[in-house]
């Protein structure tokens, strides 16, 4: 609980800054999202809706793409913050959680919180238990190096 609290402390003014710029004129459901990278560089997102609902994008999916467009590489991502505003802390859905297992550290964690003290903590097994992995699709591919 006390990592918790450091990465909420951490990472919740950018996170908070990227939910101020979120664009969801749809759901009126602001997100912003920052993910700690190697060296300790932040980088935000928020969530950005489209009128072809299928194609918005979340607050965890933009700041990890921007912190992949920066330059860090799969497993560098240490510890993502999500923040909404209000009185409840929210889960990510399934989609960011699939880009997370992918890209963030084995050890990394996400954390979720809000105005209030409502907090919300997951380790990677934890967020995507059983995860389709890329070595899943390398494995797929090629049945005869997997055994
Ligand atoms: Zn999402």
């Amino acid at each position: 609980m006390k990592q918790v609290l450091k990465i909420v402390q951490k990472l919740k003014p950018q996170a908070m800054h990227a939910a101020a710029n979120s664009y969801s004129p749809y759901s009126g459901f602001q997100v912003g999202a920052a993910v700690c990278g190697r060296e300790g560089t932040v980088y935000g997102g928020c969530n950005v809706e489209n009128a072809s609902l299928g194609i918005t994008q979340c607050a965890e999916r933009c700041a990890i793409s921007t912190a992949i467009s920066c330059g860090e590489k799969r497993g560098t991502l240490a510890e993502l913050l999500i923040y909404t505003p209000g009185s409840k802390a929210h889960a990510p859905c399934g989609a960011c959680r699939q880009v997370m297992h992918e890209l963030m550290a084995e050890d990394s964690v996400v954390v979720s919180c809000c105005d209030t003290d409502d907090v919300m903590a997951w380790t990677r097994s934890e967020y995507l238990p059983d995860a389709f992995t890329p070595e899943s699709l390398l494995d797929e591919m090629n049945p005869a190096k997997s055994s």
